[in-house]
């Protein structure tokens, strides 16, 4: 019949109650683990995340994460498909269906059992160009279907941070527990293990690089050749040998490609490239500071001029600002995590953040209200006609009345054990603003007109472009 043909999209499932799937479905593969054998009911098991244009962020249902989460078990492995790219279009047929929903997703359990169909499913690129690698629309109607799936695709992927990955290969190292990270194949080659060989894909991120070890066996049956470079998804790793950089998958771990033309290979581009320029940096101030002077940062007004440290902080004169060269021989919190703070412009108060606290907009802990995130720093600082001397003044950066908020390369504020990126840009300025040779130049204001007041940065910008040597 007609009806049963009919395509549906994911948010006919929703409600649907059926027991067999009667026309196919199809689903944007957004995560999968490798299919792999439960031994406890002797099955092969894959479990995907999929989207379509009904399900994803703005259209889901309110408590539910945007997507749908698909468990295929079968007894036969060739019944479970072996994803290896994001964005494959996969497409389901003849499957018994088994509602699961959980707090978290929805989920469909479809299994296949006895039966020896051969079409339970197909897997369509996410590019029309590579469909000689993948299976063909089979009608007009299925060309249409899946010519609306890939447009939808490309703009989500472009938009949406449609994988929830903020480990790094460093960050995992430290933890004993399995992860999932991105990373850039560098290398792969065959190394000996134990009795056999095992493949070694050599995988890089900003903050390191690692070694994992597939069998050579398990290379070839479950993972497709992989391109020099590709950028990849780990999934369900961790380290055999953290000291040698060695790490494995569980038994549903996966190598996932991640399409280049999205938001996640954007990020990780500029998350090296923004790595890589701070270390030349770093390497180049290291090399030469012992011998020369740098100023990594640039004021709002150059025609201040400089005053001693001492002199303003003996001085009781109101003057608004004063323009110093420092050097920073320390910078507190020591956990640069908390440097960003929230803060209650109501009850004037700031607070610690933690990580299930919102990137921007945390919960006053007194009245609960909406408040907003800050960096509240102080600077250890030594004037720089003066490195012998004991004397070390405090300054304040604090940024509750926006001032000194563009500080860092112009950064907002954001929740540091939320935003990765932004926590290890802040660790190698860091790192750039305690080295020997390096100077700040700044401006500060006064914040009270008492006697040993505080004074707060303002008006100044620290950035890997300011860094200038200092001549005079
Ligand atoms: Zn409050």
């Amino acid at each position: 019949m007609v009806e049963e043909a009919t395509i549906r999209c994911l948010a006919d499932y929703e409600h649907s109650s059926e027991e067999r799937l009667k026309g196919p479905m199809y689903g944007i593969v957004v995560d999968a683990t490798r299919r792999f054998f439960k031994p406890h009911n002797s099955k092969y098991v894959a479990s995907l995340k999929v989207i379509d244009h009904t399900w994803n962020k703005a259209k889901s249902p309110a408590g539910f994460v945007p997507f749908m989460k698909l468990v295929l078990i079968s007894s036969v492995r060739d019944d479970i498909p072996n994803i290896k790219t994001i964005g494959s279009i996969i497409k389901l047929k003849d499957g018994a269906l088994k509602r699961i929903n959980d707090m978290k997703s929805s989920s469909l359990m479809c299994t296949w059992d006895g039966a020896t169909a051969s079409n339970k499913w197909e897997l369509f690129s996410s590019e029309p160009e590579q469909e000689e690698k993948s299976a063909k629309a089979s009608d007009a109607q299925e060309e249409k279907y899946l010519a609306t799936l890939r447009t939808f695709t490309k703009s989500y992927f472009a938009e949406q941070y449609f994988l929830d990955v903020a480990n790094t290969l460093t960050m995992a190292k430290n933890s004993d527990t399995e992860f999932d990270v991105i990373v850039r194949l560098a290398k792969a080659g065959l190394v000996s293990e134990g009795d056999g060989k095992s493949f070694d894909l050599k995988l890089v991120d900003h903050t390191g690089k690692a070694h994992l070890r597939i069998p050579q066996g398990v290379m070839a049956e479950e993972f497709p050749k992989l391109d020099n470079s590709a950028l990849l998804m780990v999934k369900g790793a961790r380290y055999r040998d953290a000291k040698e950089n060695i790490i494995e998958l569980k038994d549903y771990g996966n190598l996932l490609i991640v399409p280049v033309a999205s938001i996640i290979a954007t990020r990780f581009f500029e998350l090296t490239h923004l790595y890589n320029e701070g270390t030349k940096v770093e390497q180049r101030i290291t090399q030469e500071g012992l011998t020369k002077s740098f100023t990594v940062s640039q004021i709002a007004d150059p025609t201040l001029l400089l005053s001693p440290i001492k002199s303003i902080f003996a001085s009781t004169e109101p003057l608004p600002r004063y323009r110093l060269r420092v050097y920073v021989v320390d910078i507190g919190p020591k956990d640069v995590h908390s440097w960003v703070k929230g803060y209650c412009a109501a009850c004037m108060k700031s607070f610690d953040l933690t990580d299930q606290d919102e990137p921007t907009q945390p919960k006053c802990l007194i009245c609960e209200k909406e408040a907003q995130t800050i960096f509240q720093i102080q600077l250890f600082v030594k004037d720089w006609k003066d490195r012998d001397s004991d004397e070390i003044y405090k300054l304040m950066l604090y940024t509750h009345n926006g001032k000194g908020n563009g500080f860092f390369d112009h950064e907002p504020a954001v929740n540091l054990r939320r935003d990765q990126r932004l926590y290890q840009k802040l660790k190698s300025m860091h790192r750039l603003l305690t080295k020997y040779g390096v100077y700040l130049d700044c401006v500060v204001e006064r914040m009270s007109k008492e006697m040993n007041a505080y004074f707060q940065v303002c008006d100044t910008v620290v950035s890997c472009d300011c860094v200038r040597e200092i001549k005079d």
